[in-house]
C-alpha cells in the first residue's frame, strides 16, 4: 500500500471514529432516532467526507442493517441496546466502525463484544489464519456467558469495495485466509443473549447497485440517476427523490439492477451487541485505523 492511500484510510478512520463517539454520546431515553441518524450523517458530509454507507442503527434482537425511513417516528426508550454502525469513505478508501449504547443494564453484554474485538486485535499478524481471529472472539464471548453470532462476519475492504475477502468469522474455524501486511478488513464482533443466528425481517431501508443494465421507467431512471456518485456503495431509500418510489424501487430489485439489505435480526426478545474496527495489517501486527 503507498502513503497516499494508507493517509486516506487513516483520514477516513479518524473521521468516523471521532464522529461516532461523539454521536453515542447523544443517544438517550426520548431522543428521536431519525434526528440521531440525519444529525450524524451530516456531520460526515461536513467533514468532507462521504458515506460508505447509511448510517446503521439497529436496536435490541436486531444485529444491523436498520436505519431511519423517511418521517420515522421511532424514538430511543428505556432498556434499548443500540448498535450504531458508520461507514465513513475519502476518495473510496473506508472506515467500518461501530459501537453499542446501553439505555438498560448491559453492561456485561456490550463487554462482551468489546472485549472480543480487542482480544481479535491482538491476535493480528501475518501468517495467522482469519479463523485465529473468530477463536478468540467465540472465546471471549462465551466466556461471559454469551453467544457470538455466527452468521455475521468482518469483511475485508477495498476502494469502493464494503465486502471482499478476508471474511473474517464470529467463530473459531481452522480454515479460511491467511492473513497478509497490507490487508484492510473491518472485524465485528456480535454478541447475543439469542440464538447466535441472525435471520431477515421484512423491513428493508438500505440498497445498492449490482447492475448498470439500462432501465426504461423514468422514475427509476431517476433513482439511477441520483445514486450514480455511489459507484456501488450501499444507499438509503431516505435518500432518494420521493417521485413514483413505491414503484421504481421494487422494478430495480426485481429487475436485478438493486440489491436491497433486509434488516438482521436474531430471535424476538434477545439483546445483542456489537463492536467494530477497521484495521490495517503491519509487518508485526496491525494499525487500527478507527480508534
Ligand atoms: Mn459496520
Ligand atoms: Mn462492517
Amino acid at each position: 500500500m503507498n502513503d497516499e492511500i494508507f493517509e486516506k484510510y487513516r483520514e477516513a478512520g479518524t473521521i468516523a471514529s471521532t464522529i461516532l463517539k461523539d454521536g453515542a454520546r447523544e443517544i438517550r431515553e426520548g431522543a428521536s432516532y431519525l434526528e440521531l441518524v440525519e444529525s450524524i450523517e451530516s456531520r460526515v458530509r461536513d467533514e468532507g467526507a462521504a458515506l460508505a454507507f447509511p448510517l446503521n442503527v439497529s436496536l435490541n434482537e436486531d444485529a444491523a442493517h436498520d436505519t431511519a425511513s423517511v418521517g420515522d417516528t421511532r424514538i430511543f426508550k428505556r432498556n434499548d441496546v443500540v448498535k450504531l454502525d458508520l461507514g465513513v469513505e475519502v476518495d473510496g478508501y473506508i472506515a467500518d466502525t461501530a459501537t453499542t449504547i446501553d439505555l438498560g443494564d448491559n453492561s456485561l453484554l456490550l463487554q462482551a463484544s468489546e472485549a472480543a474485538l480487542d482480544a481479535a486485535i491482538r491476535t493480528i499478524q501475518p501468517g495467522i489464519i482469519a479463523g485465529n481471529l473468530g477463536a478468540a472472539i467465540q472465546r471471549e464471548i462465551e466466556s461471559r456467558g454469551y453467544r457470538p453470532i455466527a452468521n455475521l462476519t468482518g469483511h475485508g475492504l477495498d476502494q469502493y469495495v464494503l465486502h471482499r475477502s478476508p471474511s473474517i468469522p464470529n467463530i473459531g474455524n481452522m480454515s479460511g485466509p491467511v492473513l497478509e501486511e497490507g490487508m484492510v478488513f473491518a472485524i465485528e464482533p456480535f454478541a447475543t443473549t439469542g440464538s447466535g443466528h441472525v435471520g431477515e425481517k421484512t423491513r428493508k431501508e438500505i440498497y445498492s447497485q449490482i447492475s448498470t443494465r439500462p432501465v426504461r421507467i423514468p422514475a427509476a431512471r431517476t433513482i439511477i440517476e441520483s445514486i450514480k456518485d455511489r459507484k456501488g456503495l450501499p444507499f438509503s431509500r431516505r435518500w432518494l427523490p420521493e417521485r413514483k418510489l413505491d414503484i421504481a424501487l421494487p422494478s430495480l430489485i426485481r429487475s436485478g439492477v438493486l440489491h436491497e439489505y433486509p434488516v438482521l435480526a436474531d430471535i424476538p426478545g434477545s439483546l445483542v451487541s456489537q463492536h467494530e474496527h477497521t484495521v490495517i495489517v503491519t509487518a508485526d501486527g496491525c494499525i487500527v485505523t478507527t480508534r
